[in-house]
């Protein structure tokens, strides 16, 4: 394939007409930067949001803020369980389909059934809708689909068991996917993203809550000792792989999308604490319900098929997510999650 990639991070291609996308969970974090970066290389986009109440509108609106001075962006607020999908999707290049109810805690007891109105049914429905139009879908799995995995780095390869509701979930679009594409000529490729940072992260995640408390104050809690570790995965660095296997790679693979540097919670503060000179109040609590121990992927698939690596080293990235939470907060007055 014609790709190359610039400084920005953006592929760029050497084509003439422009290229509409539809993305849905574009007010979320991964979803408004892959919009960007598709409206940064020339593309169109559709997005689609519902603004779920998981985590406050005016992040998700603050997010938007990125694409609405394009003219090439165009924006519905509903939801893909009632969506007008068909004449959404007809004519269009792609869906990239970010949309879900994320997090591992939440996803126990009551909060269950917004895991599979969100996740199962809403997925089910975009397969359904995109195999009829024949437009490729690349959908958000997720590293949660291995719970405790088998091996280390883990490769695809590595039966899945999920230690969470929301990583059966994941699992379960994973093999609706399957199905629909046996069925129905579905042509999707799944992607699962190890936990994803960045500027813009979703305010229940660690390492924003560690950016909020550093930057405006208060204590961070830790679940568990702190010793557990994530392949963490910077948030341009995700949302080209996503462009990525739109373009280049063939129907019906899962891949890994991981940034390649494992780290413990105690090395993301410690980090943190050395970019902002400051010391972060720390306190302890029980392991949560669904936590993993440990995640590293293993991505030499993704490699080898579409040429996709991470660029991004773990300071870089929290650099820029400690920056934009400081400017964030600065701006608004007030820390931005209350
Ligand atoms: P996010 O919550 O910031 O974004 C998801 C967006 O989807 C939200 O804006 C929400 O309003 C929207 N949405 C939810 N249900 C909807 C529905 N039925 N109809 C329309 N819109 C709906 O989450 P994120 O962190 O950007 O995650 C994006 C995707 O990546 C999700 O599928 C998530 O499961 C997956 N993922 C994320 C991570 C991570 O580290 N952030 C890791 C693995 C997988």
């Amino acid at each position: 394939a014609d790709l190359n990639f610039p400084s920005n991070g953006a592929p760029t291609r050497g084509r003439s007409a422009i290229s509409t996308y539809v993305v849905t969970g574009v007010a979320g974090f991964i979803g408004s930067h892959l919009a960007e970066m598709l409206l940064a290389r020339g593309d169109a986009v559709i997005g689609i949001d519902a603004f779920t109440s998981y985590y406050p509108r005016k992040l998700k609106r603050a997010n938007l803020e990125y694409l609405t001075d394009s003219s090439r962006f165009s924006f519905l607020e509903a939801d893909l369980n009632d969506a007008p999908l068909e004449s959404l999707f007809a004519g269009v290049d792609g869906v990239f389909h970010l949309a879900a109810q994320p997090g591992v805690r939440g996803s126990w007891g009551q909060g269950f059934e917004h895991y599979v109105r969100d996740n199962v049914q809403a997925t089910s429905r975009v397969f359904d809708v995109a195999a009829a139009a024949g437009v490729r879908v690349v959908y958000a799995s997720s590293s949660s689909i291995y719970g405790d995995a088998e091996g280390y780095p883990t490769t695809e390869a590595t039966t899945p068991q999920p230690r969470s509701p929301y990583g059966v979930t994941k699992l379960t679009c994973e093999h609706l996917h399957r199905a629909f594409s046996l069925n129905k000529g579905l042509d999707a490729v799944g992607l699962r993203y190890f936990t994803v940072y960045g500027p813009r992260q979703r305010p229940d995640m660690a390492t924003q809550r560690i950016a909020e408390a550093l930057c405006g104050g208060g204590s961070f809690e830790v679940f568990g000792t702190g010793e557990q570790s994530r392949d963490v995965t910077y948030v341009e660095d995700a949302a080209r792989a996503t462009l990525t296997v739109m373009e280049v790679a063939p129907t019906d693979r899962v891949y890994n999308v991981g940034g390649g540097s494992e780290t413990t919670l105690r090395e993301i503060i410690a980090t943190c604490e050395q970019i902002t000179g400051e010391t972060l109040e720390v306190t302890y609590t029980t392991v949560a319900d669904g936590d993993v121990k440990r995640t590293a992927a293993d991505t030499s698939l993704i490699l080898e098929e579409t040429g996709w690596s991470p660029q991004v080293s773990l300071e870089d990235g929290l650099t820029s997510q400690l920056a934009r939470t400081m400017s964030h907060q600065a701006w608004e007055g007030t820390p931005a999650v209350a």
